[in-house]
């Protein structure tokens, strides 16, 4: 590694948190509340991924067979978020949310259910528990979907959260907590006698440990070339919506014709729609994504078409090459890599804040 350079900062953090977006806030928001020193370097809080996510907290979303160890810390993470949202309102004086509102998985045609249907077989063995919902029954889960819809599949612990306003709210407690920030990127990460070393423009901060929570980027920095995981990029683009949403409805995941689409309608009148995937790191929106996200959520939900568009985001999720979070410690123990959350970055925050509050602690002892 090579040498640091620049004015070494007169003050000492315990922790150097790297990386402000959903990973880096929640891991400096814990550290900083178990009384930890701690300092947070980004030029761009909140704006990578985090920026695009539609805020669902959804362990069963994604069950595929090789990922049962997965499923299982996704169900604990989901378990996490009510303790998380009371923490955070309560250093940050907010009112962030948790809304439970289930979701409904429905499919378009006869392929669409049986995709699901095998999607389940799966999701039951991993303990995402499901309930089978008909209209007739259920009448309250269809409202807003398509008369053509008959049957569902529901997953009634599903939540999912404000994005902006849990940023909102964890930059708040930061503050609070007395964490500073360096809006700056950090151009290179060390260990030097001991102490981790992180160099941003015109100084060097000094910590007993530094957890390393960058997501994807295109240039990484130099002390990631040491562990065994790589990131690539997938890009997914989320559009916002306005709409005249009754009550608290459950979230949408829907086969149409074989592509994929979820719709989250939040209770202020926000609709989210998303799901588009493709391994890219270019961040242009080209409208035929919204063009077909659009399409395959007014199918299944006609009202949206009388929906306002706000707007669309675009984000690179982090994806390690087995599509599952890590934590990897690197540079004899003195920094760690909290990455690979890609599609459950959200979810999997207050999990992966856990996980550098043993690292460091283990560290400071
Ligand atoms: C379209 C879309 C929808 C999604 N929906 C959901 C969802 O519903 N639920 C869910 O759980 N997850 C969702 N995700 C996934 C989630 O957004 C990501 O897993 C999560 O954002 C990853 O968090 P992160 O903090 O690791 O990375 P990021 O959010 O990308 O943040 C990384 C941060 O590190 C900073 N950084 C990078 N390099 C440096 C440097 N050298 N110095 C200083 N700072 C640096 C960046 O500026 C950025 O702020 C979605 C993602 C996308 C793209």
């Amino acid at each position: 590694m090579g040498a640091y350079i620049g004015t070494v900062s007169a003050q000492r953090f315990d922790t150097v948190v790297v990386g402000g977006g959903i990973i880096g806030l929640a891991t400096a928001f814990v550290l900083s509340r178990e009384g930890q020193r701690v300092a947070l370097v980004d030029d761009a809080v909140g704006r990578g991924a985090t920026y695009a996510a539609a805020g669902m907290l959804a362990p069963g979303a994604e069950s595929s067979p090789e990922h049962s160890l997965f499923a299982s810390r996704a169900l604990a993470a989901r378990d996490l978020w009510p303790q998380f949202v009371q923490q955070l309102n309560q250093s940050a004086s907010s009112s962030c949310e948790l809304f439970v509102s289930g979701t409904v998985f429905v499919g378009w045609d006869a392929d669409d259910r049986r995709e699901w249907r095998r999607y389940f077989d799966t999701a039951h063995e991993q303990g995402i528990k499901s309930l089978d919902a008909t209209r007739d029954l259920s009448p309250d889960l269809f409202l807003g979907l398509s008369p053509r819809t008959h049957e569902a599949q529901f997953v009634h612990s599903d939540a999912y959260v404000d994005t902006d306003d849990i940023v909102r709210g964890l930059r708040r407690a930061l503050d609070q907590q007395g964490v500073v920030t360096y809006a700056h990127r950090a151009l290179h990460c060390d260990v030097k006698d001991g102490e981790a070393i992180t160099e941003i423009a015109g100084d060097t901060l000094r910590s007993r440990c530094g957890i390393l929570a960058t997501g994807y980027q295109g240039e990484p920095l130099e002390i990631l070339n040491s562990s065994i995981h790589r990131l690539r990029p997938v890009r997914g683009v989320t559009l916002r919506l306005r709409a005249d949403v009754q009550g608290p409805l459950p979230m949408i995941r829907a086969y149409v014709n074989g592509r994929h689409v979820y719709v989250v309608r939040r209770t202020d009148g926000t609709v989210l729609v998303g799901a588009s995937s493709d391994e890219s790191a270019d961040l242009t929106i080209e409208a035929g994504a919204i063009r077909r996200l659009l399409e395959d959520a007014a199918t299944v939900s006609p009202e949206l078409d009388e929906a306002t568009f706000v707007e669309a985001r675009v984000g690179l999720r982090p994806a390690s090459s087995d599509q599952t979070p890590f934590f990897d410690e690197l540079a004899d123990g003195a920094w760690a890599w909290s990455a690979g959350h890609y599609r459950h970055g959200f979810l999997m925050a207050p999990l992966a804040a856990n996980d550098a509050l043993a690292f460091s602690m283990n560290r400071l002892k």
